[in-house]
């Protein structure tokens, strides 16, 4: 065993089934007596019962948050927030509400608990995410990382297999991320492999049918542990296409994540030989064209075309992934993205010459 240095997160958890219904003797641990609950419009009814489960405890409810963070949805949610004069935040949704609830926090060091209902691994991170004229920009910064997390399963029994199935894959990503991250260490790589077992098991089990039970409460269980992954450890290539892609097309986010990720994996095969050992024992012979039939099973898009992006746009992403220079396992040139990028769009399974 090598020398390492390991960063697990501290945020308290609770997981399991009905634990929203703890949210309010949280809020009163943490002494909160005014919360704003954020959610994004889909989860509007969602965000209700949770603020009237708070009673008055919730000072109201901002059901604004999109995709991407934009800039300007965040400064709208800060006027709320001064005008109601709250102490905390209360955050129920995906990413998108979760993100909106960081970017406040950056700006306010307010305190946020967070219910996912997806499986983005968000709540696990200090990292966040904002748009402004097209361009994503990142950031870690230790006072946006929620002080608590309850994951209840029944929040994500609405999710469509087809949407916890490119959810999943989006988990699946931080993992296999993870396992070749340059600052990874044992437990990390403990925490990946587990979280890509169990959700990759998880997955097909989710048909939005009667007695999948035991499956969305693995494919949760398996999120949660992908999600501590991205916060730990530094993520590469894969991510960094997403954001680009994401922050100038404002494609869906988990979708990319699923098309993007076998392409990727393929792309630094030849350089993450002790991962791809993992990989292998856990998804067969070859992971990435595995990821890319498990996406194809559950009827997840599996071309970038098919979400909206335009073919132009292969090289504006290539040509600022390179302006923007970044570790990963194998070095990056604009053929090899293009030509990466090039099947993404087009739905091609992820090249195997790489691997051979
Ligand atoms: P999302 O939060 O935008 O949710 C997608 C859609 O699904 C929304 O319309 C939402 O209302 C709906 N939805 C959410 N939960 C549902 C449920 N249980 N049932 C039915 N519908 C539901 O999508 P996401 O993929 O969770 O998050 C994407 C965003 O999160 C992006 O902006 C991404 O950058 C960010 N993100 C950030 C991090 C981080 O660490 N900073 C990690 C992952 C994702």
């Amino acid at each position: 065993m090598r020398t390492f240095t390991c960063n697990l997160l501290p945020s308290r958890v609770l997981f399991g089934s009905g634990m929203r219904n703890h949210l309010a003797d949280e809020l009163q641990t943490l002494g909160l007596q005014r919360v704003l609950v954020l959610s994004t419009p889909g989860r509007h009814t969602l965000a209700r019962s949770i603020a009237s489960n708070l009673g008055v405890r919730s000072a109201g409810i901002y059901a604004q948050a999109a995709m991407h963070a934009p800039v300007a949805i965040t400064e709208a949610a800060l006027r709320s927030v001064a005008a109601l004069r709250i102490d905390g935040l209360v955050a129920v949704g995906g990413g998108s509400a979760i993100g909106l609830g960081k970017a406040i926090a950056a700006r306010t060091s307010l305190p946020q608990l967070v219910l996912p209902t997806t499986y983005a691994g968000s709540e696990m991170t200090p990292i966040f995410g904002e748009t402004k004229d097209g361009v994503k920009a990142t950031r870690a910064d230790p006072k946006v990382q929620p002080r608590v997390v309850v994951y209840d399963v029944d929040l994500t029994l609405t999710l469509s297999a087809k949407t916890s199935a490119a959810s999943g894959m989006n988990a699946i990503a931080h993992a296999v991320e993870a396992l070749y991250a340059r600052d990874h260490n044992p437990v990390t790589s403990l925490l990946a492999s587990e979280g890509i077992r169990v959700m990759a098991r998880a997955l097909p089990g989710i048909t939005g049918e009667q007695g999948e039970g035991a499956a969305r409460f693995d494919a949760l269980y398996g999120a949660w542990l992908c999600g501590i992954c991205l916060g730990s450890v530094g993520m590469a290539l894969h991510h960094k296409l997403c954001h680009a892609l994401g922050g100038a097309f404002d494609l869906p986010h988990a979708e990319t994540h699923a098309i993007v990720l076998p392409h990727v994996l393929a792309y630094n095969w030849p350089c993450i030989p002790e991962a791809i050992d993992e990989l292998q024992a856990i998804l067969g012979d070859d992971p990435a064209l595995a990821l890319f039939e498990l996406a194809g099973r559950a009827g997840v898009p599996r071309a970038l075309n098919l979400l909206g992006m335009p073919e132009a746009g292969i090289d504006l992403v290539a040509t600022r992934t390179l302006e923007n220079p970044y570790w990963n396992p194998r070095p990056l040139e604009y053929a090899g993205l293009r030509s990466l990028l090039q099947r993404a769009w087009a739905g091609e399974p992820p090249a195997s010459a790489s691997r051979e």
